[in-house]
């Protein structure tokens, strides 16, 4: 729907009414609101181990970890960093900290020591809580910064075990009051530019969120209470954080947690537990397409598979519509699978989902990636002048509303080039609006590399490569690859009579980066093309890629 208030501002709104949402509840009492009539539900299903939680059991858990958290000196606002791979734990420590009024900030856990050392001092994380494994990546940071270190499993030397959380008497559990603009959950993203910033999405942002995707009219098309839902994509990321995990709650949904996906137990799990959505990547959705042994197991349960973050040829897509034929799929950006639509960490991150909970749903047309959701306003503006258009002209999306975040945590000047004084955010992505209100994203404005949906940030490995003795100057941008996207490639200056190699550059930032931010190539020139300001010509050097 377009509302044109003023001729020369254009803004789009869902073709859905807005919703009741309350914004007063803090997120842990919003996702738990049904409590009452969903306690005996199963919640949570831990695939590796089978244990079956109730939803009274996760409420209760995390409330006991938040008395845990207290305990352990966490006051209200601040903050305990995630680094799990997905198990209930991670749940519990999520809600845990909500409950607390303390924050979580979510880390890969197949990040570098320097890597996450460089997030938890940002965050000024205040606990750590990990696995056995990844527990030596931390120890000698969290000794230096007095950080303790809690594991979920047997706990090395000087760290604690999780149960010491959630060892507690009901009457310890602290009553804390949450304003709706506390933070609840800091994410780390590059956005439009620059290096990884905190993203503060408070209690209200992600109230907001979920009820744009779940509440309000919902005839059964989308999330509802009898669904089983597939956990798989890693929960540090907002998409599955947000679009799984605390959607599924919302509804009263159960959630089957695996812990990573491979693909023979991931089908062993489907066929068991009966799983009716499944929320993949690419790279898993052509797993299923491709594994024989898929056949020998009734995938017939699934009524709906959500799938972004890459882009899917139309092959792909068939090959699994013939895989999954009970499965609702609709057509995303560049041929995604794509029932979600389109997310953006900073924006909460959904910003349009197609109309599978709409009265009448409609497949999505091949290349949109949804409709924006409900209780926002979106605009497509021209990047040179800053007018907003009309349907069917490209410009850089932006999104206002009550689910974007409040901000950057202590960087005050990128928040204000990314949210503009009227509220609008500028998500960096280019996109127009067709007649039919769907979203199709055509390019990319800011600088940021996606591989397989995990982000890339250039001036991170931009900042690597220049502080090497051997380098003068440095240009990180994206090259098309087949699987992931997008990988990063260099173009590099040599240093006055340096001699450095592809292969010793390579090796220098594969050191620092976890596995998806390492160089697919380094190319060679005399100097990087800049405007005066200094700042990188980047088109200009992916014009250059795509002519060699
Ligand atoms: P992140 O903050 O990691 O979720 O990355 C957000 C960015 O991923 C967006 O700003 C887009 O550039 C890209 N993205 C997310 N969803 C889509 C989609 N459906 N189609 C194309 N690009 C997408």
């Amino acid at each position: 729907m377009e509302v044109n208030p003023d001729p020369h501002d254009f803004i789009f709104r869902s073709t859905l009414p807005d919703i009741y949402i309350p914004h007063h509840l803090p997120l842990h009492a919003y996702c738990f609101d049904s409590i009452s009539r969903f306690k005996d539900r199963p919640c949570l299903i831990n695939g590796p181990t089978g244990r079956i939680y109730s939803y009274a059991e996760v409420e209760l858990t995390s409330r006991k970890v938040a008395a845990g958290l207290s305990k352990s000196g966490i006051q209200q606002g601040d903050v305990v960093m995630l680094l799990l791979q997905n198990s209930p734990e991670f749940v519990f420590s999520f809600f845990g900290a909500s409950f607390r009024g303390a924050i979580s900030t979510t880390a890969n856990p197949f990040y570098t020591p320097a890597e996450i050392a460089k997030q938890a001092t940002a965050s000024k994380t205040k606990l750590l809580i990990t696995q056995a494994v990844y527990a030596e990546k931390v120890k000698n940071f969290a000794k230096e910064n007095d950080i303790k270190i809690i594991t979920i499993d047997t706990p090395p030397e000087g760290c604690f075990h999780f149960s010491e959380l959630t060892q507690v008497d009901e009457d310890e559990i602290p009553v804390v009051k949450v304003n709706p603009d506390d933070v609840v959950a800091l994410p780390y993203s590059s956005g439009t530019t620059g290096l990884p910033k905190g993203v503060m999405l408070t209690h209200k942002s992600l109230v907001t969120s979920v009820a744009q995707q779940v509440d309000g009219e919902n005839p059964n098309l989308y999330f509802h209470e009898r669904d089983v839902i597939l956990c798989v994509l890693p929960l540090f990321h907002i998409y599955s954080l947000n679009s799984v995990l605390l959607c599924s709650l919302r509804v009263g949904a159960a959630i089957l947690i695996m812990q990573k996906f491979e693909i023979v137990t991931l089908m062993e799990l489907v066929e068991k537990y009966k799983v009716t959505i499944a929320p993949f990547v690419p790279p898993i959705v052509l797993a299923i397409a491709k594994t024989p042994e898929v056949d020998k197991y009734d995938l017939s349960s699934i009524r709906m598979v959500m799938s972004g973050a890459a882009p899917m040829g139309k092959e792909l897509e068939d090959a699994v519509r013939a895989r999954l034929p009970n499965a609702k799929l609709g057509q995303g950006t560049n041929g995604v699978v794509s029932v979600q639509g389109y997310g953006m960490t900073e924006a909460g991150p959904v910003l349009a989902m197609n109309l599978a909970f709409a009265k009448e749903p409609r497949e999505t047309k091949s290349g949109a990636c949804g409709t924006v959701v409900r209780n926002a306003q979106m605009k497509i503006v021209d990047p040179e002048t800053g007018a907003s258009l009309p349907r069917n002209q490209s410009g850089e999306i932006c999104i206002r509303g009550s689910q974007i975040m409040k901000g950057y945590l202590n960087d005050p000047e990128a928040t204000e080039r990314t949210i503009d004084k009227d509220g609008w955010l500028h998500t960096g992505d280019i996109g127009y609006i067709d007649e039919d209100d769907e979203l199709f994203i055509v390019d990319r404005l800011k600088e940021l590399i996606k591989y397989k949906g995990f982000q890339v940030a250039p001036a991170e490995l931009e900042a690597m490569l220049i502080s090497h003795p051997h380098i003068s100057d440095a240009a990180v941008v994206p090259i098309k690859d087949e699987a992931a996207g997008e990988v990063p490639v260099a173009f590099v200056v040599r240093s006055n009579g340096s001699q450095i190699t592809e292969d010793e550059i390579k090796q220098f930032i594969s050191k620092q980066v976890v596995f998806y931010k390492r160089l697919g190539q380094v190319f060679f020139t005399d100097a990087i093309p800049k405007a005066p300001s200094g700042k990188i010509l980047r088109k200009d050097l992916r014009a250059k890629l795509a002519d060699m």
